[in-house]
């Protein structure tokens, strides 16, 4: 995290104060009948151009909200939205909506998890992409069916010139994200958010669309956050991880630091919840026990004490004392009361546990 002054080259040069996207104590709470539903309470973090941040968590923990945040396509009348967002200088949070829709697609943009939800079906896949571009390139139809066709083809659809033409229905599933990234390019943004972009498709084409970003992003050094439940993703692309829980950042870590050391009971559970090719193929798959709390009510204490398998080694403070987000080593930040012994001891145990390969849940 850093306060300097950092020029933005993509613009017209003039330096903004601080990182190029810069989140401080974002709160995103929702009123409902049965009360406040504190979706993101209190999240803070950096993002440079040229980096991806990856934010994980399960269902529920605050990610795809934060980034709907971020892009301000949340309806102002059913979200209380508290803190900062700023994005190249700008801040959104209480920026006039005009100002956030000049920005969106301009300098922000986002690919959606399902993308056939996200094109219009009675368009063609040409159409939306020329539309995108001329509501923010004052340029004739003709000159932006050029770019369209250009986009297609730098994405990799096959004959771009023909397919232009295709409605969503008649791309593949992998197509049509291909098609989707197109449009999210088609205006140059400088900050990029991939919502869960790749769930919804085969292993095969996966790694295909995390190639296509990764390449897409140093041709246009854009900053971009990578939202998923998936840790292999975001090993995939990730400089930097925030792993979220019930609407805060638990850990936050240089991506090496975070595979390489993860330091919150949380992460560990995330962990080995998934597969991973440095692990002996009969190691179980344990995922975390219990479900995510109600943002309403949640836990008191450490949120996640409820399914934590560590807490018995710290006694009651998990159970009544919210861990603050504190250094727990070089660039690298927990909330938890773990010290370095009693993390030391919890590891000592997980491993045993699953080295006798005994069945049970882990957090
Ligand atoms: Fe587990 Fe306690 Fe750390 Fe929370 S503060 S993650 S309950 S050890």
């Amino acid at each position: 995290m850093t306060g300097d002054l950092q020029a933005d080259p993509s613009r017209d040069g003039t330096p903004t104060p601080g990182p190029f996207v810069s989140v401080r104590d974002l709160r995103v709470h929702f009123a409902t009948d049965d009360g406040l539903v504190k979706s993101v309470d209190g999240l803070s973090f950096d993002l440079e151009r040229g980096r991806t941040l990856g934010i994980v968590g399960e269902s529920g923990s605050g990610k795809s909200v934060t980034s709907m945040a971020i892009m301000g396509l949340h309806k102002p009348s059913t979200v209380r939205l508290t803190g900062s967002i700023t994005v190249g200088g700008q801040e959104l949070v209480g920026a006039d909506p005009d100002v956030v829709r000049r920005l969106r697609g301009k300098r922000m943009a986002m690919i959606f998890q399902d993308p056939l939800s996200a094109m219009h079906p009675f368009y063609t896949v040409g159409q939306q992409i020329i539309e995108a571009y001329r509501v923010h390139h004052r340029v004739p139809k003709k000159v932006a069916r050029v770019r369209a066709i250009e986009l297609l083809d730098r994405v990799g659809i096959p004959q771009p010139d023909k397919r232009v033409d295709d409605y969503p229905h008649q791309f593949s599933g992998g197509m049509r994200q291909r098609a989707m990234i197109a449009m999210a390019l088609s205006c140059d943004p400088d900050l990029l958010i991939a919502d869960e972009p790749t769930t919804a498709l085969d292993v095969t084409v996966q790694a295909q669309i995390l190639d296509l970003i990764r390449d897409l992003q140093r041709e246009f050094h854009s900053a971009v956050i990578l939202i998923t439940h998936d840790l292999g993703v975001v090993a995939e692309l990730a400089d930097d991880i925030l792993v979220m829980y019930a609407g805060r950042c638990v850990e936050y870590a240089s991506a090496e630091a975070v595979f390489d050391e993860p330091r919150h009971p949380y992460t560990w559970g995330l962990m080995a919840s998934m597969p991973r090719l440095d692990r002996d193929v009969t190691t179980r798959l344990l995922p975390i026990r219990g479900t995510p709390p109600s943002l309403i009510n949640l836990p008191p204490g450490c949120p996640f004490h409820p399914r934590c398998r560590a807490d018995d080694l710290v006694g009651d403070r998990c159970r009544t004392e919210r861990p603050q987000f504190r250094v727990s080593a070089p660039g690298h930040r927990i909330a938890c009361h773990l010290d370095d012994d009693q993390r030391a001891a919890a590891l000592a145990r997980d491993a045993g546990d699953l080295g006798d390969g005994r069945e049970q849940e882990i957090g």
